[in-house]
């Protein structure tokens, strides 16, 4: 089923939602979902105006990925499907999607470690303070865990990984030494794997390897609570009720982060 999947996505695109979302769309991706743990008038404003949306923050994560990893080398997805099906390890990153309750939900993780034609690693890179972890960043990584599954990938055996570095600091060599690290942990069982991931946070105090447990009921609800906004075409979005995260929002004129360009959140047009 995987392979069908991964196939059309690349020849045809995603397939449309069979229910009706906000602001036409037709899927929804991972991060429009939780994102909405932040503040959902944010996310729905990255909805709408996407390009202004975008922060500068989540294109350092794209640099992160391809710091640690090596740039990954753009293949064919019929030579990808060979790849996983006969080499004993490929670090690849791809779109993965699923329908859920009518609704099509994709994106693309950081990256994924198949070994023996499995998935044994899940992985995003995240920046900040390599000790904390977010509910987003968390809930992010794990619905992409829970849409691997669904594309129909065996999934017994993976581990869902949260690298997270400091902001600013120059991983180079260091990150790399992680990555090696990580890649040996595919011949472990989970004890001396979890064993092995404490021994990467000793060795590397600006890099924290989080890993996160997976409960697929907890998960699905958490999905349908988030497709609830978008479903629900006469909602409102809420705006944020912590004003320190107004502050450092692209969407409000006081934060250093906004200029004349950006549209002002609707919360805040009569204020300012
Ligand atoms: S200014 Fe505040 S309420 Fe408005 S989008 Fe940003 S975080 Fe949300």
């Amino acid at each position: 089923m995987w392979k069908e999947k991964l196939r059309n996505s690349v020849e045809i695109g995603l397939p449309k939602s069979s229910v009706e979302l906000k602001h036409n769309r037709t899927t929804l991706g991972v991060s429009t979902l939780t994102n909405t743990e932040y503040c959902e008038q944010q996310a729905e404003l990255n909805l709408l105006y996407p390009q202004i949306g975008k922060t500068d923050k989540i294109m350092k994560t794209g640099n992160i990925s391809e710091m640690i990893i090596s740039p990954l080398k753009q293949v064919e997805y019929d030579t990808l499907i060979e790849d996983i099906e006969t080499k004993p390890m490929v670090i690849t990153k791809f779109q993965i999607y699923s329908e859920i309750d009518g609704v099509v939900v994709g994106g693309v993780p950081d990256a994924v470690v198949f070994y023996s034609g499995v998935p044994y690693l899940l992985i995003e890179f995240k920046t900040g303070s390599p000790n904390n972890i977010w509910k987003n960043e968390i809930n992010q990584l794990l619905i992409y865990r829970y849409l691997l599954e669904e594309m129909g990938f065996d999934c017994t055996s993976i581990r869902n990984l949260i690298v997270k570095s400091r902001s600013g600091v120059k991983i180079g060599e260091k990150g790399k030494k992680i990555m090696k690290q990580l890649y040996k942990i595919g011949n472990y069982d989970l004890d001396k794997f979890k064993n092995q991931i404490q021994k990467i946070n000793v060795i590397q105090f600006d890099n924290h390897v989080h890993l996160i447990d997976y409960y697929e009921g907890s998960i699905i609800n958490l999905i349908r609570r988030y497709l609830g906004l978008y479903t629900d075409l006469n909602r409102v979005p809420t705006n944020s009720s912590n004003l320190r995260k107004c502050e450092s929002c692209i969407y409000f004129p006081k934060s250093k982060r906004f200029n004349e360009n950006r549209i002002t959140c609707p919360y805040f047009k009569n204020v300012y």
